[in-house]
């Protein structure tokens, strides 16, 4: 479904990403960990085409996307969740909900997309008239997840979905990002220091630093990976 092909990308003179390269297979949960700073967001940039590739290519079922505009590319089925979550915080949940499905076509769908997702988060329908800005963190963050979802993307990048939000949310945020990846077969990209949790419920994971991709393997192995261990599990 994705394809990053030897990506660089730059801040200035300083060089975020040297020669990128993994895949993702359709219906995978794919994680990228690594430490502060090892270009895990620049990466996910580069894909959604905020911080564009200076070099190499990015390839979306089968064609380039590295020279598209942000708007084209979410247009072609890719949705992101914010680091930060940056909901609208003046709009109500509902009018965040909507706020997703701004690009769509298929409007007859967005109601029943709507009530699957108030289902899959009941915190969400009960404050549905609440301002956006209002929420705790693990509800804005279930209201980002859910408004990056009314998109009906192909692929959903997550941007380290369990910062700064309370263990337990985190366990719920990581329950369902499983179930999303299952019943709507979505595609996800999972960004995050928090690499056991995210190695829990990925099939494949790469682990990156200072803009390389230093290793790749299923997620299971890289949890008994003894560098692993030590260097992003604190075992
Ligand atoms: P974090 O977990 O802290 O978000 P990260 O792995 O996502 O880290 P990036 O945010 O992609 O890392 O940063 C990669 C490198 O690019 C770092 O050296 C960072 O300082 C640099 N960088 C990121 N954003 C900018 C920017 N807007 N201007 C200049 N340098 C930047």
């Amino acid at each position: 479904m994705l394809k990053l092909k030897n990506v660089q990308s730059f801040y200035g003179k300083i060089q975020a990403l040297k020669d990128i390269s993994l895949e993702i297979q359709a219906g995978e949960i794919i994680t990228l960990i690594g430490a502060n700073g090892a270009g895990k967001s620049t990466t996910l940039m580069a894909i959604c085409g905020v911080q564009p590739a200076r070099a190499g290519e990015i390839l979306f079922m089968g064609k380039a996307i590295h020279n598209l505009s942000p708007h084209a590319i979410v247009g072609m089925g890719i949705a992101q969740v914010p680091e930060g979550r940056r909901i609208f915080p003046y709009l109500s949940v509902l009018e965040n909900l909507e706020m997703g499905a701004f690009l769509r076509k298929d409007k007859s769908r967005i109601k029943q997309d709507m009530d699957y997702l108030l289902d899959l988060f009941p915190i969400l329908a009960e404050r549905r008239h609440q301002a956006g800005g209002t929420l705790s963190g693990g509800e804005q963050q279930m209201l980002a997840i859910s408004r990056a979802l009314m998109a009906r993307p192909k692929l959903l990048l997550m941007d380290e979905p369990s910062l700064g939000l309370a263990p337990l949310i985190v366990k719920q945020i990581f329950e369902i990002i499983k179930k999303i990846n299952m019943e709507n077969q979505t595609t996800i990209f999972l960004v995050e220091q928090n690499a056991n949790m995210a190695l829990r419920v990925a099939h494949r994971g790469y682990v990156m630093e200072n803009g390389r991709i230093t290793l790749t393997d299923l997620a299971a192995n890289l949890l008994s990976n003894e560098a692993v261990k030590k260097a992003y599990l604190g075992l």
